[in-house]
């Protein structure tokens, strides 16, 4: 490899999806003779990928962007791209602009077909902007798998519409629709090949791929096909939208291979009134019954959620239904997140809006709970043995390797290099709230 070899830095912020668009832009910069890394220092193009479903998310990306120009001054021909639903939420993008002159490429989330054509236009020099208002027909990228990756993010769907009343997803990412079974089924092959073993299949509400759409088959049908592919080891998905959870989902995830026992089914609220105001669609009591099918059906499933706290009008008592649903359901782990007020959003012109401080003390005891209880349930495992996806050295402890339970729990453990890729059983032997630690088990 000369010297001079470009290089392309992909930094990304937010959920899973925002993580596979930033693979799909730097994918075309891998098509048009960039390689990887992961230092911007040493980069010729950096590809920001943002997210707007907080603000917080929001200050940070704004603080790295200010932060990139230092580095375009000590380097002019670096060239810097900003992506993703922060550029294509209405209004922002002029700010944005003003804000940051020392940006190449400004592209929303429904152009990354164009994503080669802009950055060829700003190698010759140009400052470019591609924002659509919405998604056109035929928008994909071919996406390209990086070689040798073990786990990979597949898009099943794109967009939303169901518009919880705090989200701004539906508003920068389009209308709902999925993406023809082929050409998933066409995709996974082709990581498989690459030396993928497990997939994750991402939409913002798997469960009802394919029904506007009117393919004919549902999510279900999808998973039975992908369970057959050969060559995966494991399947995952998210998000699961609660209200569309059905029956014959747990049947197949029940009678599944390679399916993963693990729900992410965000709860979002305990109480029903503010789940009504979210406009969620399901109430407490259809949750705990979903959940109860769900381990009836698949006792060794696992459960996690998302919960925001200081939803407008959330009084102490609604509050105290949210930590009663985390006493009553067996989760592993809770996403909690304090109510951010999103312009355009139904929620962020309700009145009653929550203090800051309330917010706080609430996010910090809904916290503690969920940690105390993600304790004893990792306590629980302790003696018993699991199989695990070896995925590499451990972040922490790189003489160590890490690997994932099918219920997506991370363990650590003393093992050797051939071990990676693998399908190995470990036996637990001790647990922190966030990591289980093992030993090769004997047989
Ligand atoms: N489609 C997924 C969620 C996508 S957003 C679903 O329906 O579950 C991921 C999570 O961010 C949400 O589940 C919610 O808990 C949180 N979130 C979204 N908008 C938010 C806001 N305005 N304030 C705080 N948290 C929010
Ligand atoms: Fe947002 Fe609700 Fe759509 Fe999830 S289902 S992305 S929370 S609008």
């Amino acid at each position: 490899m000369t010297s001079n070899t470009k290089k392309v830095c992909a930094i990304s912020y937010g959920c899973q999806m925002s993580a596979r668009d930033a693979e799909t832009l730097t994918a075309v910069a891998l098509q048009n003779d960039y390689v990887r890394t992961n230092l911007p220092e040493e980069a010729d193009l950096i590809i920001v990928n943002t997210c707007c479903v907080r603000e917080s998310a929001e200050n940070k990306i704004i603080g790295k962007i200010g932060q990139l120009k230092k580095l375009k001054e000590q380097k002019p021909s670096l060239i810097i791209a900003v992506a993703g639903c922060m550029v294509q939420q209405p209004g922002i993008l002029e700010k944005l602009q003003k804000k940051a002159p020392h940006i190449d490429i400004w592209t929303g989330t429904f152009d990354y077909s164009k994503f080669e054509q802009l950055l060829k236009s700003s190698l010759n020099g140009q400052k470019v902007c591609m924002v659509s208002p919405e998604a056109y027909e035929c928008n994909e990228v071919v996406p390209l798998a990086e070689k040798g990756k073990l786990s990979a993010f597949v898009n099943i769907m794109y967009g939303c519409e169901n518009y919880c009343a705090y989200c701004i997803v539906p508003y920068v990412r389009g209308r709902e629709r999925s993406r023809p079974k082929e050409v998933i089924l066409e995709e996974i092959k082709q990581l498989v090949q690459a030396g993928c073993r497990e997939v994750t299949l991402l939409g913002q509400n798997v469960n009802s791929y394919g029904l506007k759409d009117g393919f004919g088959y549902d999510f279900s049908d999808l998973l039975q096909e992908v369970d057959n592919l050969q060559g995966l080891v494991r399947v995952r998905f998210m998000t699961s939208h609660p209200k569309d959870l059905s029956d014959k989902l747990i049947t197949t995830l029940a009678q599944g291979k390679h399916l993963c026992e693990h729900f992410h089914l965000p709860l979002q609220a305990g109480s029903n009134r503010i789940l009504e105001a979210m406009n969620r669609k399901y109430t407490r009591e259809y949750y705990l019954e979903r959940v109860e099918r769900i381990l009836q059906d698949i006792p060794q499933a696992r459960l996690t959620t998302d919960l925001i706290v200081g939803f407008p009008g959330e009084t102490e008592e609604d509050f105290e239904l949210t930590l009663d649903m985390v006493r009553r359901v067996p989760y592993t782990q809770a996403f909690t997140f304090m109510y951010s007020p999103r312009s355009g959003t139904a929620a962020a012109t309700m009145s009653d809006q929550v203090p800051l401080d309330v917010k706080k003390l609430r996010l910090q005891k809904l916290m503690e709970l969920q940690n105390a209880r993600s304790l004893a349930w990792r306590k629980n495992m302790l003696g018993q043995e699991y199989e695990i996806l070896v995925e590499g050295p451990s972040k922490s402890d790189p003489e160590q390797l890490t690997g994932r339970t099918r219920g997506n729990e991370i363990v650590v453990f003393k093992g050797t290099d051939d071990m990676v890729g693998k399908l190995i059983t470990v036996k637990i032997t001790s647990a922190n709230s966030w990591t289980l630690f093992g030993e090769l088990s004997s047989q």
